[in-house]
């Protein structure tokens, strides 16, 4: 009853997102329910088919999903928030907690432990009471069958549930109740060998971290207990993301019959090492996450080298292809060399049927799969654009000065002279409302039914009207609006030679969002300025400081497909000294304000602690190189959000940006706090309204948000400004919004005398 060659999960949004299309559609009326589950069916038969045809010889099911698979869980635990009980159709029930609507309030979404993806964080409170609802992975199991899968269900585990679920009304520490859970997930496992199933995998991504004490007792306890249940399919505990390391030894003394991990990620050492017996072992050799192609020589070598230390090895992907693009055919753009180095979903599919095969009969019953794999490498690694000179000579010369600046007094000195801003001066994140037309012009540029200059025009007249309204507003320090942006990495990425964009590159973000990361592939240079044009145009228009607006290396990496053939720190440091070309191009043109974005700085900490630091000091390092190549009237601001920065707030303070900004209206200015404990002296703009919700703030409500953080931050280091940019609000409401911050900081100004 073993198998041999499978994936963990796929992507579910639909090859030309049609989920995203239909649930939309959904959501508007436009579509009914029956439309909107015909779609959802001919989605997941179409990947399944696509898996069989391939070879796969265990199938997952129950990896579709309406919205997310965390929100999935707790419907089937009967954990979604109360709040949404009174509403009758479950369907509806669902996209409730997901996205909230008539006066409910939608669960809160958070990144997938270092992916892109976001889920649904649930509520576990004293009131929660959970219950099995298993309709939709019965249901899902016998479409599968019926279809004549091989299918295995896939569920998320209980001690990753619960350990990714936060607390309310004063509850307990969700992980605390799982054994309220146990004899759920042993009816679930009752009911699916009833139904058929001979397989059940189980996901526990969250035994790679340490994000909880004791995780691998816990899980010891828990799979000896699960394993214990008498009627129930084989069990697959799925790792991923990582090395689960003494938590594999702990399912190893588990009756589980087989254990799924990342060998990408994580090493085959622990595997080896784990004392895994005679169990069955997944081994995801081919990246899950990331878009090269496999070396299949290695990665053989890596399974053959398993194989005598465990019972059997089925081939696998380290984890679900939800985080890369389906298939490389859409992309007719590209050249063959490059086609030839990457591997989307379709093509990891071939991979690890390929490997499984080669497994089983020896590399030569493979030879051809094996020959290209090894030409495209080959290409890989000699390819002009991937080591350029150029790049890594000056690369090579850096030196520690250039990730420096004098310090910080002395700047503060030269730029209180050289821009003369009142005390707490007013200024926004960036981007204003990306209006219809801004949209109508991009996409008739694309088609080309309008030229560069007439986009630029269009462009100018938008960044225009916004420089006008910042001007009534009466704005310290103003900004261009961003209009020319389609999304604010894409646009560097389009830019810079090393990336190249995708056609058809979508991967799912949340719900049903999408984005289409670019793909670093070569080395980064930058032929000619990106942004000066657009910023000087912005400058023409008015006396008041226009603050130059460019994106960090650490986000730049973080939203893009990166090359895995060298350390990120290089990588880092390359987009680095890009950035840092068009921070002295735009001193040059007379910018005296720039900020250097890094929202995605906490998103791409190491999920394991003592790996923290040295992500830390590359990503701080590549920061400091893109911003002080400047003189110190140069003003460097930066902007922080999306996430708790207590893990990363030293490394906030080691940015030495001149000035902060921090989302931090949410949580009521704690974040000052924090920034005070460890000595931060620079100046600070903690966002004194939060953008995420079209609610205009009113002037005494900004007013005492600005008097909290007065009292953690001395006037002379504060600035005034919302907690994000304002890309998804309309003008209507950022015209009142601003307006108001601008009355309340005059109100507090004159407090201050
Ligand atoms: N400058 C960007 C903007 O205002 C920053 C976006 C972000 O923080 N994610 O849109
Ligand atoms: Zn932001």
């Amino acid at each position: 009853m073993r198998f041999s060659a499978t994936v963990p999960g796929i992507a579910r949004i639909g090859a030309y997102r049609e989920l995203k299309r239909a649930v939309e559609g959904y959501w508007a009326g436009r579509i009914d329910r029956t439309a909107l589950e015909e779609v959802a069916a001919r989605i997941r038969r179409t990947g399944w088919q696509e898996l069989l045809t391939a070879g796969l010889d265990s199938i997952p099911v129950n990896t579709f999903s309406y919205y997310d698979q965390m929100l999935d869980t707790a419907a089937l635990l009967g954990a979604l928030p109360p709040r949404v009980a009174g509403i009758d159709d479950d369907l509806d029930r669902y996209f409730a907690a997901a996205r909230g609507g008539d006066g409910v309030t939608p669960l809160e979404m958070t990144k997938w432990f270092d992916t892109n993806y976001h889920y649904l964080v649930p509520e576990i409170g004293p009131d929660t009471v959970f219950s099995l609802h298993p309709d939709k992975v019965l249901g899902e199991l016998a479409e599968a069958t019926a279809q004549g899968i091989p299918a295995r269900p896939v569920v998320i585990g209980p001690i990753t549930f619960l350990g990714l679920s936060k607390a309310v009304g004063g509850g307990a520490d969700p992980l605390t109740r799982i054994d309220e859970l146990l004899p759920l997930y042993r009816e679930l496992l009752g009911a699916l060998k009833q139904a058929g199933a001979q397989w059940v995998q189980i996901d526990e991504p969250i035994l790679v971290t340490d994000a909880h004490d004791g995780l691998p007792d816990l899980a010891e306890r828990i799979y000896t207990e699960l394993s214990a249940v008498p009627e129930r399919p084989e069990l697959l505990v799925q790792t991923y993301f990582g090395d689960a390391r003494e938590a594999l030894a702990a399912l190893g003394r588990t009756g589980v019959e087989a254990v799924g991990v990342d060998l990408v990620y994580g090493s085959a050492e622990t595997v080896a090492a784990a004392g895994l017996g005679e169990k069955l072992v997944v081994a995801g050799v081919v990246d899950g996450r990331n878009i090269w192609r496999t070396d299949l020589d290695a990665a053989l070598e890596t399974l053959t080298g398993l194989s005598g230390a465990v019972g059997a090895l089925a081939v696998s992907t380290s984890c679900s292809t939800l985080h890369v693009p389906y298939s490389l055919e859409p992309e007719t753009d590209l050249d063959d060399a490059l086609r030839g180095w990457l591997a989307f979903a379709s093509e990891k599919f071939a991979e690890v049927v390929a490997l499984s095969r080669a497994l089983e009969h020896g590399r030569a019953y493979q030879a051809k799969a094996f020959d290209a794999a090894r030409d495209a490498l080959a290409s890989r690694t000699t390819d002009p654009r991937v080591h350029v000179a150029a790049v890594r000579d000056r690369l090579a010369a850096l030196t520690p000065a250039d990730f420096a600046r004098p310090e910080a007094a002395g700047r503060r000195e030269s730029q209180q002279a050289s821009l003369g801003l009142p005390q707490l001066p007013t200024t926004t994140i960036g981007s204003f409302p990306q209006t219809v037309d801004i949209r109508k012009a991009r996409q008739a540029l694309r088609k080309g039914e309008i030229d560069g200059e007439a986009y630029r025009t269009a462009m100018e007249a938008e960044i225009a009207s916004v420089i006008k309204l910042q001007e009534e507003l009466e704005l310290d320090v103003l900004v261009h609006g961003e209009p020319e942006r389609n999304d604010m990495v894409q646009y560097f990425a389009e830019q810079l030679d090393g990336f190249f964009a995708t056609a058809n590159g979508w991967v799912q973000s949340y719900g049903s969002r999408c984005v289409r990361p670019p793909i670093l592939y070569g080395d980064v240079a930058r032929p000619d300025p990106m942004t000066v044009g657009w910023i000087t145009h912005a400058q023409s228009l008015t006396q008041r400081p226009v603050k130059g607006m460019l994106t960090g290396p650490v986000t730049i990496l973080a939203w893009s497909f990166v090359r895995d053939d060298q350390p990120l720190a290089d990588t880092a440091n390359q987009v680095a000294l890009a950035i840092r070309d068009e921070t002295t191009d735009l001193e040059r043109a007379g910018v005296g304000i720039i900020q250097v974005d890094e929202p995605a700085l906490r998103e791409l900490l190491p999920l394991r602690s003592a790996d923290r630091q040295a992500y830390l000091d590359w990503a701080v390092a590549a920061f400091r190189l893109s911003t002080s190549g400047v003189a110190d009237e140069t003003q460097i601001h930066t902007h922080l959000c999306y996430s708790e920065f207590g893990d990363v707030i030293g490394a906030i303070a080691d940015l030495d940006a001149d000035v902060t900004s921090i989302e931090a209206a949410r949580s009521h200015m704690e974040v000052l706090d924090d920034l005070n404990a460890i000595g931060f002296g620079n100046e600070v703009g903690p966002g004194v309204y939060d953008i995420h919700s079209p609610r205009v703030p009113d002037a005494g409500e900004i007013a005492a948000s600005l008097q909290e953080a007065l009292a953690a931050v001395p006037a002379q280091r504060l600035w005034v400004n919302p907690d994000c940019g304002l890309k998804t609000r309309t003008t209507a409401e950022v015209t009142a919004a601003l307006r108001n911050l601008v009355t309340a900081t005059k109100q507090v100004r004159a407090t201050l005398g």
